[in-house]
């Protein structure tokens, strides 16, 4: 029989519950959401504009908030499964990618899978904010962020390097953030229904995480490093570089992704044969 994952849990955004479950495709198939049964790829160009989460559609279709997720799928070298999800949002949980990695750690080699090199610098930015990806003789990544407003978080860099430590501990626990005076904003804009202290780290101006204490001294950081991977995920698998951001998002984190995608002889063939065959019906 098929070994099968099943998760479920409230969405960020829309609040609703949904279930996901997840199983182990052939080699080459990609990672692929379904909806009904209808399936909409883990793909740069399935990519919609949101605000706060990445976003997938294709036809009527669409999933929210699937950066987590696909973090954990690309942390973890799993590069072929089938995702069904009975609504529009993929559950938050604790806010991190941990209790996906505690359910599919077994599938995985445990590293992001290689395919190519990135032979010369690529970037998008936007003012002081950017993303870039840039030659490396080992895979790594950094983020950067600065919060000058919120002394709980100000400044903080962090690296991590696959090769040495597992993503399981290094990123999957670092959970989502945001900032108390912003909260009431984005929910008078229908976002952020499914959200509280049980999910997110709260900080405020004078007084200080919410509700600590925090996984990491710069969890903040770490989760958009996570952020960052579940984008990169649209990919496929990764070319081998150095993936360096700063103060960035979702945006920027998709469009570095959509351009990797474009550049020959930066990306090679990524096997997601099966998400090619759903993309020419875009
Ligand atoms: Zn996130």
């Amino acid at each position: 029989m098929t070994e099968r994952v099943t998760l479920a849990g409230v969405g960020l955004h829309t609040g609703q519950t949904t279930v996901v479950t997840l199983e182990r495709t052939a080699p080459g198939t990609g990672r692929v959401f379904y909806r009904d049964n209808r399936p909409i790829p883990a793909h740069v160009h399935a990519v919609q504009p949101s605000a706060l989460c990445t976003t997938l559609a294709q036809g009527p279709d669409k999933v929210h908030t699937v950066e987590h997720l696909l973090a954990a799928l690309l942390g973890l070298g799993i590069d072929d499964v089938a995702i069904q999800v009975t609504g529009d949002e993929i559950p938050l949980l604790d806010g991190s990618a941990q209790p996906w990695v505690e359910q599919l750690q077994r599938w995985g080699t445990g590293q992001p899978t290689v395919e190519g090199v990135i032979t010369e610098p690529i970037q998008v930015a936007e003012g002081d904010r950017f993303v870039a990806a840039l030659p490396s003789q080992q895979l790594l990544f950094t983020y950067g962020i600065d919060f000058p407003d919120y002394p709980a978080i100000g400044r903080q860099w962090v690296t991590w390097v696959p090769d040495q430590e597992p993503f399981a501990t290094a990123v999957a626990p670092a959970r989502t953030f945001g900032l108390a005076d912003q909260i009431a904003h984005w929910q008078a804009q229908g976002l952020i229904r499914g959200g509280s202290l049980a999910n997110a780290l709260v900080c405020d101006r004078e007084r200080g995480w919410l509700n600590p204490p925090l996984r990491f001294p710069d969890e903040p950081a770490r989760h958009k490093l996570l952020d960052l991977l579940g984008d990169l995920a649209l990919l496929g698998t990764l070319p081998r570089g150095h993936y360096l951001a700063y103060k960035a998002g979702h945006r920027l984190h998709t469009q570095l992704a959509a351009r990797l995608w474009t550049r020959v002889g930066t990306c090679s063939t990524m096997g997601l044969g099966a998400a090619h065959q759903s993309l020419n019906m875009l």
